[in-house]
């Protein structure tokens, strides 16, 4: 018998109960009693959901009150000191996650740090270089008991040592040479310990979450991965392990635990489907094989004979015995179900799978390879009349955006002057001094702004009202500006909820679920934005709010827009067509944006790409490829115009080395970069490489309400000036200011621009 199976399950609830609940606990609303049986109600909703569905392989250990890497550096003593004096328990917990401030304690909380390619953020594991391990949390047992106790055996998930270790950094202060990996077998001891309890609980499948298999790994770790299985699976005769490899190809990684007596392997076939066969001729006799068919990190209904003809090769090859079925990694980066979903229209809902769907599509493949498709007839009819109607559709197939497509040529990705002479141009018509000071664009979002914009929604004011609100905010804002001397001013985003939301419900081929909720960290989650047709922009966005911006000023107004790559990357993006092809169409929209604005008198756009390098493919080897198309898009959004036009764009959390050529290929006219975090290291980059345009690196830190005082502004651009020439630079605090207050914020660019005037008075 095939099994129908989950690696993990979204837990925030069908309404983000689990949001709710923690938040209300952290603000003293509820007491721990509450939290925990609200905790315990929301994990058997979901195991019910998923054993009603007809899943054979449950999860538990899923649930977290956080995220699933702190919890297993609580359970393993993995404490930073600076936590030690902290009641144990949830105090100690929530401190590690997000500080603690109170009475006489002022902790901070530790890193946290993307997941792998995902915008899950998980908090970093701090290895001391003589860590003491201790089970220190019984959490993974209890909750399998938890299960047990209602009827539902489930398979306990932990997240393997490799990778645990691997996703670890050492405590400040460790030896240079300590790496955590060689804590591996003072580790593995809690493992074994862990597993033994599982086993003696009744416990029979066991995920071990090993995703470092899917990077580029030196060979060196063969060993540790070797070592780590050998062990755990000598554990008890009665477990069986499966290890779970997610979001790329495992390639030859493989290798590294194929010889050790594991019972499954888990592979991700929605990234990497050319890895089946591969694997099918490798995998040893007493290996079973889950196949990651159903997309785990997208929303779109799968198609269920596609995922079945899949299925079917690695029945055919390993007998039904052997195979699972499976999403391709845990349904965390998934919402929880289309039903909540009450806007949408018919179509469009049977288009869309969140978690709930997908647990079903997992049983549907399952059943029709053990009971034949006869048996699930109608489901795979309802499916195919859905896969049909998304392929047909004229929602989605716009003729329009397919001829501009087919007509781009050579010439429009790129800028019809060279750098130098463009920058000879603007000085002429933008007439801006050396050290030219601006803002990367966001002004302070305030309680008013934001509620203002929730009114127009509900329709509690009408359209002239919130205009009139708008435009006085923008007029405050550029009077400010002005008043501090400011040479390129910005309007302030304040009709802006969010740079990627904000486009794409102005631009066609986008809709916006009510409830499509995915966790970005702790109790926080987003809503992306999802992309399912061709792209197409209906009419100017921007061009009546800048325009309006300008003819309050005689100086330069900015401006600002979000580019191709990072529109596409946060958000849910169709999968009936290569990603680059819908980064294009997102480019061509905002090209005619940026020629509108040009076209009403705009001599300086901002198109900002702030997530261009987390776009990065996690091998490298896949990397030219994504940084053509995507220096491609941008190239594509920002060359045709003037070329006394000057383009600029802007790019945070990041570190630039290892793509820097790629942002030189960029070609915008100014770049301004968060940097003010990284010890200028970042600089380095540029100048190693002798980056040719104009720089902004920002001057000082806006993630902190700080006001920094015009001694340390001087200091910093003093030490910018070792690396970036003068006439390159711009001077502009690191990224938007739309998470701080007014007051802070005039303070901070008062210094700012006053600094900027006395560098130029000095030359
Ligand atoms: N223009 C945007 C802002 O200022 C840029 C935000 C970002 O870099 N993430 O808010
Ligand atoms: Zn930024």
């Amino acid at each position: 018998m095939v099994v129908a199976t989950n690696l993990g399950f979204p837990r925030m609830g069908a309404h983000r109960e689990l949001k709710r609940l923690v938040e209300n606990f952290w603000a003293g609303k509820i007491d721990e009693n509450a939290l925990l049986s609200g905790a315990k109600k929301n994990r058997e909703e979901h195991w019910s959901l998923q054993k009603d569905a007809g899943l054979d392989h449950i999860p538990s250990n899923d649930f977290s009150f956080y995220d699933q890497v702190v919890d297993h550096s609580y359970a393993f003593g993995v404490i930073p000191a600076r936590y030690k004096n902290l009641k144990q328990g949830l105090e100690t917990y929530f401190a590690m996650c997000r500080g603690l401030q109170k009475s006489g304690i002022d902790v901070a909380a530790c890193e946290m740090k993307k997941w792998f390619d995902t915008n899950y953020h998980y908090i970093v594991p701090e290895f001391e270089s003589d860590q003491q391990f201790t089970l220190n949390s019984t959490k993974i047992i209890n909750e399998y008991n938890e299960a047990k106790a209602i009827g539902i055996q489930t398979r306990p998930v932990i997240l393997g040592p490799v990778s645990y270790l691997l996703l670890g950094k050492p405590a400040r202060g460790s030896p240079q040479d300590f790496e955590p990996i060689q804590l591996l077998n003072k580790l593995l001891p809690l493992y074994e310990e862990l597993l033994c309890k599982l086993a003696d609980a009744g416990a029979i499948w066991i995920q071990i979450d090993e995703p470092c298999l899917i990077l580029d790994q030196p060979s060196t770790l063969k060993d540790k991965y070797a070592t780590a299985y050998n062990a755990l699976t000598k554990v008890s005769p009665k477990l069986k392990i499966l290890i779970a490899t997610y979001f790329e190809r495992i390639g030859t990684n493989i290798d590294f635990i194929i010889d050790t007596p594991i019972n499954a392997i888990h592979i991700d076939l929605v990234r990497a489907p050319g890895q089946l066969e591969p694997i099918l001729k490798c995998l040893p006799a007493t290996v079973s094989l889950s196949l990651g068919l159903i997309n785990g990190r997208n929303i779109w209904t799968a198609n269920l004979d596609a995922a079945l003809a899949e299925a079917q090769k690695a029945v055919t090859a390993l007998g039904s015995e052997r195979v699972f079925i499976a999403p391709s990694c845990s349904l965390l980066h998934t919402p929880h179900s289309v039903q909540n979903e009450k806007k949408m229209d018919a179509e469009m809902l049977c288009w869309l799978s969140f978690a709930v769907e997908k647990i079903k599509e997992l049983v549907i493949i399952s059943k029709a390879l053990n009971n034949g498709v006869e048996s699930v007839q109608t489901e795979l009819d309802v499916n195919r009349k859905s896969i049909q109607s998304r392929k047909t559709s004229t929602r989605i197939h716009n003729p329009n955006v397919q001829k501009k497509m087919k007509s781009l040529t050579p010439d429009m990705f790129k800028r019809k002057t060279p750098f130098r002479e463009r920058q000879q141009k603007q000085k002429q018509k933008l007439g801006l001094p050396l050290f030219p000071t601006t803002t990367v664009g966001s002004f302070p979002q305030t309680k008013e702004v934001r509620s203002i914009r929730a009114k127009l929604k509900r329709g509690d004011v009408n359209v002239a009202q919130y205009d009139e609100f708008m435009n006085k905010e923008i007029e405050k804002c550029i009077r400010f500006q002005e008043g501090i001397d400011m040479d390129v001013l910005v309007h302030g985003e304040f009709e802006r909820n969010d740079m990627v939301e904000f486009f794409g419900e102005n631009l066609q081929g986008y809709v916006h679920s009510e409830n499509g909720w995915v966790q970005s960290y702790g109790s926080r989650c987003t809503k992306p934005p999802i992309i399912f047709g061709d792209v197409s922009r209906p009419k100017p966005m921007t061009v009546e709010v800048i325009k309006y911006a300008q003819t309050l000023t005689k100086k330069l107004v900015k401006g600002m827009l979000t580019g191709p790559v990072t529109m596409l990357q946060w958000s849910f993006v169709r999968d009936d067509q290569p990603r680059k092809d819908t980064t294009f169409q997102l480019a061509l929209a905002i090209l005619e944006e940026v020629q509108d604005l040009e076209a009403g008198g705009i001599s300086v756009i901002q198109i900002d790409e702030p997530a261009i390098r987390e776009g990065l493919p996690l091998r490298k080897e896949d990397w030219n490829e994504y940084l053509k198309w995507a220096v491609d898009a941008f190239l594509l959004s920002s060359t045709g115009v003037d070329c006394s036009t000057q383009i600029h764009t802007h790019m945070c959390y990041s570190d630039f080395n290892d793509i820097i050529e790629a942002i030189q290929r960029l070609d915008a006219d100014v770049i301004t970069i968060e940097n003010s975090r990284s010890d200028l290291k970042l600089l380095n980059a540029f100048e190693k490489h002798e980056y040719t345009n104009e720089i902004g690196p920002g001057l000082y830190d806006i993630h902190s309400p700080r006001v920094p005082s015009t001694e340390e502004l001087k200091s910093r651009l003093q030490a910018i000036l070792k690396y970036i020439p003068k006439n390159l630079l711009w001077v502009n605090p690191d990224c938007g200011l739309k998470t701080r207050g007014w007051p802070e914020v005039e303070a901070a660019l008062k210094n700012l621009t006053d600094v900027a005037k006395e560098f130029r008075a000095a030359e």
